[in-house]
């Protein structure tokens, strides 16, 4: 079921059996869906009972707020905290459809990373000064989510050692080329450094891996950890949590008043009326009218191993960097404290009309294509056991970068379109939602609300059924072009001709 119900893998309800500590390993725990990510499930059993539930009951009846939240992920969260700060003493109240983190913010790979690999696309959209304040802007959420961590005394396994690109095909080589160059040429060379193939095989051995990239504004995290412990912060600060509530899509109020937000959760239906709304929804806006059109909704899918430590230290890959291979059908690998590897991506499928169902959490298929991306990286692990598997939403704009909009006669600010790059952006996009909720004009004054991405829509995808069956086409011609080159293989015209259609209509997504 979609918005407005529940999800195929979100029983609403206060009880729920895989909320408890993951259990130990069966050989069946592979298959994805049924069941939280392992990160959710680690981070929820972590929680003393006063944390749990009852500090974020579900909401039914009538509610007034200054400020509501739609979604309880990075985005809403951070959004949250920062407006206790521009505008302290308001009522600000986070409506949440599943459990804070129950969204992609709790089963992501939990790379924090920069955009400099972005600049070449941010200088074109808004000229080298604001391009750069915006990457440095993001570089410097990177730091900012372990400071914060460390300073409210949330342990979300925050480790800041850079992030690395791997060429994993000759058709990858120098994928980065034209970052490097611009960081180059404007003196930012530290910020974005090719290595050599021997560089890259200081930090892990894998015999796919030839010469790569490193961004120094990289860290990893546990992402539900993450998630929770912003909630827990929120909560503690006075922010208001309804979490198993779902918000219907906001019809704009034509005078212009307050906004009434219609709800509904398993204690009944209800409404809240609020002056401004934030709308931190992720991939589930896609479903929103307002919003649809400016998204494309792809899976991604993730496997993680049992621990092996000793293994990790074979392979040299003991000082928690993240790495990632070069396709457009990204994987990311990296590892946890007790030695597992957590490795996703690899080809996920598109969302048909904004509904994120069962293709987003049990495909058994996206979740195969990134185990076979961990063998191919490490076939020295062919007898590691792939412990457990899961998926979750992506939300991709035609730039293949997030955006911060104002609608709703100036009531309804919306931060969507991380395109499966939100971890640390989603700190930059709530922040500046904050200023345009309590601030309004004065936004442009904040630090955050100032930055090139407010107001920087992306242009529209065709309607449906033309986006879904365009997606699915070209998905599938970009999974197989990839996998053809890493075989060492030409891929077929046809193939190569249908990768290359997103670039050939001014989207920049997939391969040239
Ligand atoms: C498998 C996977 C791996 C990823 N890996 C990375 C990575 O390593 N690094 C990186 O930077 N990014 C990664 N991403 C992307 C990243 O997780 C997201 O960009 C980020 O979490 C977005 O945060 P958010 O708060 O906007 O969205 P979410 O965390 O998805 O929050 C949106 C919330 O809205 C709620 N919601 C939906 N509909 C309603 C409704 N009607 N009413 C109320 N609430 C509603 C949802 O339940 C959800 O909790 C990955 C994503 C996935 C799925």
């Amino acid at each position: 079921m979609r918005d407005g119900g529940r999800s195929n893998d979100v029983r609403s309800g206060t009880a729920r059996s895989d909320d408890a500590r993951p259990s130990a390993a069966r050989s069946d725990d592979a298959r994805p869906g049924g069941r939280r990510s392992w990160w959710l499930r680690e981070a929820l059993a972590a929680e003393p009972p006063a944390l749990r539930a009852d500090a974020a009951p579900p909401f039914a009846g009538s509610g007034r707020a200054d400020i509501a939240i739609l979604g309880g992920g990075y985005t809403g969260l951070w959004a949250a905290l920062r407006l206790i700060e521009l505008a302290p003493g308001a009522r600000i109240v986070v409506l949440e459809r599943d459990v804070c983190g129950g969204g992609a913010s709790g089963r992501n790979g939990g790379f924090v990373t920069g955009w400099w690999d972005e600049l070449p696309t941010l200088v074109a959209r808004h000229g080298v000064d604001e391009g750069v304040r915006l990457a440095r802007a993001i570089g410097d959420a990177v730091g900012e989510v372990g400071d914060w961590a460390a300073s409210v005394g949330v342990d979300p396994w925050y480790r800041h050692a850079g992030f690395a690109q791997a060429s994993a095909a000759p058709a990858q080589d120098g994928a980065w080329r034209e970052a490097v160059e611009l960081c180059d040429r404007l003196g930012l060379r530290d910020e974005y450094r090719p290595l050599t193939a021997d560089e890259v095989r200081e930090r892990v051995v894998s015999p796919v891996f030839r010469s790569g990239v490193f961004m120094r504004d990289g860290a990893t995290v546990q992402p539900a950890l993450l998630a929770r412990g912003l909630r827990r912060v929120a909560l503690e600060r006075g922010v208001v949590i309804h979490e198993r509530t779902s918000a219907r899509p906001i019809r704009t109020n034509r005078h212009g008043g307050p906004v009434a937000i219609r709800t509904r959760s398993a204690a009944g239906d209800g409404t809240f009326v609020a002056d401004q709304v934030v709308v931190a929804l992720n991939a589930w806006a896609a479903a929103w009218p307002e919003f649809g059109r400016r998204l494309v909704t792809w899976s991604s899918y993730i496997v993680l191993t049992e621990p092996i430590p000793d293994r990790l230290a074979e392979l040299g890959w003991t000082d928690g960097e993240g790495i990632t291979d070069a396709r457009f059908t990204l994987h990311y690998g990296r590892t946890t404290p007790d030695g597992r590897i957590a490795l996703g991506g690899g080809g996920g499928r598109a969302g048909f009309g904004g509904r994120i169902g069962r293709v987003f959490t049990h495909d058994a298929g996206s979740a195969a294509r990134a185990g076979a991306g961990l063998r191919r990286w490490f076939p020295t692990l062919a007898d590691v056991r792939i412990e457990d598997a899961w998926g979750g939403p992506i939300d991709i704009t035609a730039d293949h970068l997030p955006f911060v909009t104002t609608t709703g006669r100036g009531r309804v600010h919306a931060g969507l379109g991380f395109s499966g790059n939100g971890v640390g952006p989603a700190l930059v996009v709530g922040r500046a939602l904050a200023a345009l909720a309590a601030l309004g004009d004065g936004a442009g004054e904040d630090r955050w609300g100032s930055l090139p991405i407010v107001g920087a829509v992306p242009r529209m995808f065709p309607p449906e059924p033309f986006r879904y069956l365009g997606a699915r086409a070209i998905r599938e011609a970009i999974v197989r072009r990839e996998l053809a080159e890493e075989a060492g293989l030409r891929p077929g015209r046809v193939v190569a001709a249908v990768s290359r259609v997103p670039r050939r209509l001014g989207y920049h997504l997939g391969p040239d």
